[in-house]
């Protein structure tokens, strides 16, 4: 397995194909190692976490990182949750490589079944169990690429007038295929080592150029990764105990060759919408140990600013809490409930459950979509809680350096006390950290990726409504109330 400092050094081989504010720049570019220290993470606390991080892999019988494992039972849908909550509470945020996971176990099914559908004469699955291999054994990092820039929304990928508004296939060749468009918002794309390219919606038969599946080196050549880097400001005095970072980039794919053995779904459109829904879900389970690790500095925020403005005796504090801790643990409790019904089946709206993929372990949809809707929705409803109890502090703090200039800095820390038994340093310390949390661009980046990132809540509405047995629920009703169909019209 990989250590940060080797994954530092294969960044560092790569080829420069990142844009950033107008320049080109190395992917160990000074701007990108708070990001870096970050995903680092996932290699440097392998050995403290290891009842969590490490697994053997199911095709080679080695012992890999967690993050490169296709869930084999309930236990590694459970361990998976945990690990991804303890690992977002010592960064402080998003750990950054769940979704080159969630992305290789939708793709392990959906190439298996669309081999299924094609009797045969496609090896979709063969060509990522090997390309899997490798991910496992080198440890690498992948970004899942599945948001297309999509154009006109209302119009479905075939409609749109400009054909590349969803990635699509331009040609099939021999010995591969080229493919066109752009995928955004993609996370972490300029610090991973591959880019898996998955739809990003259900298609008709008429949209089958759009139902491709495929992997690339994340620094080929042919690829232009446009990235928005979001780093907190910088601190020369008073350093934080960990400084995260992150990075979202645009894919733009112009003409790009794929070689048969990189493609994992090419033109079989009734798989491209379980392929969507599988990642999402896969996400959305993720976001089950992510969000509750939000939550915990959500609520260890709330309850510092409430102590540190001495109002925690408060009984309105006390119930703004409550809150935060309940959208917490309630998203929690849904992905834990989703790991212990996780099954190798999919859920077919009309249909039910049915068996789906090689066997591999897929968390309940229904439990997995109401967790991250309730911790989606709830995003700035925590935002508005912390502000409330704060108070305007963070917002005007001012700059770090005015707290080492000897001619104010006195009358400074004088009048940010409000607590007489916190000491007026760490009250400062904590205001900056609120301050980078949610008055600074990043802070905002981030309540936008807590809402939107695994899909809006609409899309989880959706799935909820579509997905739920809601006639039994209307008979129930029916049943207690004495209600006689037979007497309506219809
Ligand atoms: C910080 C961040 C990180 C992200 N990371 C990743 C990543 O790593 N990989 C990845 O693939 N994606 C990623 N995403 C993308 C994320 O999944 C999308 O932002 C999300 O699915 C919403 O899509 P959109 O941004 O295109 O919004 P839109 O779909 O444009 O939504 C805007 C509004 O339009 C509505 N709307 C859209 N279509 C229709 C329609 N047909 N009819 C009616 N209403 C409609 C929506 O309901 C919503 O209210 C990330 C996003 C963010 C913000």
């Amino acid at each position: 397995m990989r250590t940060k400092e080797q994954f530092m050094k294969d960044l560092n081989k790569m080829y420069n194909n990142i844009y950033y504010d107008g320049e080109r720049i190395d992917r160990l570019d000074e701007q990108q190692i708070p990001c870096i220290n970050t995903i680092g993470m996932t290699f440097d606390l392998v050995e403290e976490y290891a009842d969590l991080m490490l697994v053997k892999s199911h095709l080679t019988g080695e012992t890999i990182n967690r993050f490169t494992h296709i869930h084999q039972n309930t236990d590694d849908l459970h361990k998976k949750q945990d690990m991804t909550r303890k690992l977002c509470q010592r960064v402080g945020g998003c750990i950054q490589r769940c979704m080159g996971c969630d992305g290789t176990n939708a793709v392990y099914n959906v190439s298996y079944e669309a081999d299924k559908l094609n009797k045969g004469e496609t090896n979709y699955h063969g060509n990522f169990k090997k390309w899997l291999e490798r991910f496992q054994k080198e440890d690498l990092i992948a970004a899942c690429a599945q948001t297309d820039v999509k154009g006109d929304r209302i119009k479905r990928p075939a409609d749109q007038e400009d054909p590349d508004m969803y990635v699509r296939v331009v040609e099939r060749k021999k010995d591969g295929i080229i493919v066109s468009g752009c995928k955004v918002h993609i996370s972490e794309a300029s610090v991973s080592d591959e880019i898996l390219v998955v739809p990003t919606r259900a298609l008709r038969p008429e949209d089958k150029d759009y139902a491709v599946a495929f992997a690339l080196p994340a620094d080929h050549k042919d690829v232009k990764q446009v990235v928005t880097i979001h780093n907190f400001r910088k601190r020369d005095y008073f350093k934080r105990g960990f400084m995260p970072g992150a990075t979202d980039s645009y894919i733009i794919f112009d003409n790009v060759f794929v070689p048969w053995e990189r493609v994992f779904l090419c033109g079989e459109y009734q798989h491209a919408g379980v392929l969507a829904l599988l990642f999402a879900l896969f996400h959305r389970h993720s976001y089950s140990g992510c969000k509750p690790a939000i939550g915990d500095l959500v609520v260890g925020t709330a309850a510092l600013a409430a102590e540190y403005n001495n109002i925690h005796r408060t009984p309105h504090v006390r119930h703004k809490l409550a809150e935060l801790i309940m959208v917490s643990e309630l998203g929690y409790a849904a992905g834990y409930t989703a790991s212990d019904l996780g099954k190798p089946e999919v859920y077919i709206p009309g249909v039910g459950f049915v068996p789906y993929g090689p066997g591999s372990f897929i968390p309940n949809s229904i439990y997995c979509n109401v967790g991250r809707c309730i911790s989606g929705e709830n995003v700035f409803r925590e935002a508005e809680i912390i502000t409330d109890i704060s108070g305007g502090i963070p917002a005007t703090f001012p700059h770090e350096k005015d707290f080492v200039n000897p001619e104010i800095k006195d009358y400074l820390y004088k009048y940010i006390t409000r607590n007489p038994n916190i000491s007026p340093e760490n009250a400062a310390q904590f205001w900056r950290f609120v301050g980078d949390m949610y008055c600074s661009a990043t802070g905002g980046i981030l309540l936008y990726g807590n809402y939107h990132g695994g899909g809006s809540p609409i899309m989880e509405s959706i799935a909820i409504t579509t997905q739920y047995d809601i006639e039994s629920k209307k008979k129930l009703v029916k049943d207690i109330a004495g209600i006689d169909d037979k007497l309506n019209k219809t």
